[in-house]
This record gives C-alpha cells, sequence and structure tokens, in this order.
C-alpha cells in the first residue's frame, strides 16, 4: 500500500500548525512542519543555519534546495505510513519536485485541506501570538512579507490541488475542536472508503 499524504495549508494565524498536530495524533501520522524544521535548524550554529536565519528572519522563503534536502530527508527516515506536512510546499516549484518526489517514492497525496481564515482574523490571531511566545521570526515586518508571500505564490497552489480532486476547503473560523471534529469525520470517511474498495 502506497504511504499517505496530507497537507493542512492557510495562511499564518489559520490556526493550521494546531489543528495538523491534532489531526496527526489522532491517525497516528508523523507530523512534520518545515517552519519547526527551519526553526531547529537555525539554532545549530552551522553555516547552513547562519544560511537559513538570514531568509527566516526577514521572513522570507529559505531557498527551494535546502527546504526540500531538509523535508525530504526527514521523510525518508521515517517509518510512518502516514504523513502531515505542514508548512509546504510554498510555491509552484516546490510543489512540482513534491509531487515528483512523492511519486518517485510510491507516497499518495490523499487530502489538503484549506482553512479558511479572513485575513483580518489571522492578523488578530498573529498579534495575539506575538505578545505570548515573542517570536523572533513574528516582527511585524516578517509577518507582513510572510504573508505577501502567501497570498502572491501560495494560495495560487490551491488550484492545483482543486485539479488533482484533493482540496478539502474547512472553515477555520471556529472553535478548535469544531475544526477538528471536521477534519476527523472526513478522513474516517476516507479510510472507511478506501477500506471498503481493499474489500471489494
Ligand atoms: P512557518 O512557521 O511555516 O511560517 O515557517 C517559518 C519560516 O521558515 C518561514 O518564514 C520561512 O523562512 C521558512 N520556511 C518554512 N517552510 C518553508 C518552505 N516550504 N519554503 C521555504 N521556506 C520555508
Amino acid at each position: 500500500m502506497k504511504k499517505e499524504i496530507i497537507l493542512v495549508l492557510g495562511p499564518q494565524g489559520s490556526g493550521k500548525s494546531t489543528q495538523a498536530k491534532l489531526l496527526a495524533d489522532y491517525l497516528d501520522y508523523k507530523f512534520i512542519s518545515t517552519g519547526e524544521l527551519v526553526r531547529r535548524e537555525s539554532k545549530n550554529g552551522t553555516e547552513l543555519a547562519k544560511k537559513i536565519q538570514f531568509y527566516q528572519l526577514k521572513g522570507e522563503l529559505v531557498p527551494d534546495d535546502i527546504i526540500e534536502k531538509m523535508l525530504f530527508d526527514e521523510m525518508n527516515k521515517s517509518e510512518h505510513f502516514g504523513f502531515l506536512i505542514d508548512g509546504f510546499p510554498r510555491n509552484k516549484n516546490q510543489l512540482k519536485d513534491f509531487l515528483e518526489f512523492l511519486k518517485i517514492n510510491d507516497y499518495s497525496l490523499v487530502k489538503v485541506f484549506y482553512l479558511d481564515v479572513s485575513l483580518n482574523e489571522c492578523l488578530n490571531r498573529i498579534k495575539l501570538r506575538r505578545e505570548i511566545e515573542n517570536r523572533p521570526d513574528e516582527s511585524e515586518e516578517a509577518v507582513k512579507k510572510r504573508l505577501d508571500i502567501y497570498f502572491s505564490e501560495t494560495a495560487p497552489l490551491l488550484e492545483a490541488y482543486k485539479d488533482l480532486g484533493v482540496l478539502v476547503r474547512i472553515d477555520g473560523e471556529r472553535t478548535i475542536e469544531e475544526i477538528q471534529d471536521e477534519l476527523q469525520d472526513i478522513m474516517n470517511e476516507y479510510l472507511e472508503e478506501v477500506r471498503r474498495n481493499n474489500y471489494e
């Protein structure tokens, strides 16, 4: 059976990481956040860390080859049957490379959940988060840059997921529990269908 991939996508502040982590726990899939990989690596004091920080602190995307190597290595060393990926792909080139990687390694992209949250709501949530967490890459400038990149480079990928028949739009302006329940229901339905097809 092919290993399964789920993506969770939405602007910064949409709650995608929270939802992705909960869903990964529920399904026993491995959760991988490329943002977390970047934050982890950038603390290492290596040449690579310095290079990464240069982009990260400005809210710009780390070059595709660097982020792809980090993610693909992480996936290759895991024994999990399923993966929940947060923060990747962020642009057209990453999507192209990702689909190729999935094909070569026999992974199947089964769902892409898009958390639909208005820009205003995202900005409010980021402001609150900044007061609590004080992340160095969440300066006002960096947040603005990341949102700009999200809308110009990442959001247009939705069309491709729609064409692949894997896109599910989720109303992200509800409680964490309500959203998570819907995600779990959709996955249960999907897994039920896969099981039925396997028996037929
Ligand atoms: P995030 O927490 O997902 O917003 O990611 C934090 C930072 O890590 C981003 O602002 C980028 O600098 C970097 N990063 C995370 N994912 C990617 C990606 N797919 N491509 C390039 N850079 C990324």
